[in-house]
């Protein structure tokens, strides 16, 4: 399939029906605005409130559509939450399912063959790759994706963000931090 997408955008775009930028500026908008964006307001929201928090951890995919992001591959969502003892990790080791409604498109790595077999095999050492290192005591459990459901790890409030607004708040959240290959960012 990917093969033959690739051909199909390669004939597309030799004919100029197509630009490479425009396909690239799609990728970048569900990238950088569209999609971890609303991520980051979910997580802010849970930090912030905790009866939203505990009805986002029960049904997620009516906690999210709360916050207007509801669509394709966010049918049924699942938040799951990072504590000191257990840090989820989220892989499709089958292709590259993912939370487009919160999250947006997948990086290029999240489908890649090595992440998808290596966050099973070593998970401390896909997270070394991102520059994670978790203490011994932290379980990691790796979370598989699939076109049913699909996962949003909550990542640990920042330490010193007490009071803070959620807007403040989601600006510390990272994308990478709600798939589990990363941490929220320290104010
Ligand atoms: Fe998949």
């Amino acid at each position: 399939m990917a093969a033959r997408t690739e051909a199909l955008e390669s004939i597309l775009v030799e004919k100029g029906y197509v630009e490479p930028a425009a396909l690239d500026a799609i990728v970048e908008t569900y990238e950088h605005d569209v999609g971890p964006r609303n991520g980051a307001k979910v997580v802010a929201r849970s930090w912030s409130d905790p009866a939203y928090r505990k009805r986002l951890l029960s049904d997620a995919t009516s906690a999210i559509a709360e916050l207007g992001f509801t669509g394709r591959a966010g049918e049924h969502m699942v938040a799951l939450e990072n504590t000191p003892r257990l840090h989820h990790l989220v892989v499709c080791t089958l292709c590259s399912c993912y939370p487009w409604t919160v999250l947006g498109l997948p990086p290029t790595w999240y489908k890649s063959p090595a992440y998808r077999s290596r966050a099973v095999i070593d998970p401390r050492g896909v997270l070394a790759d991102f520059g994670v290192t978790l203490p011994d005591a932290t379980r990691i459990a790796v979370q598989d994706s699939t076109s049913e459901v699909r996962y949003l790890v909550v990542p640990m409030r920042p330490e010193g963000t007490d009071g803070w607004t959620e807007d403040r708040l989601a600006a510390l959240v990272t994308r990478d931090s709600m798939i589990g290959t990363g941490l929220a960012m320290s104010p």
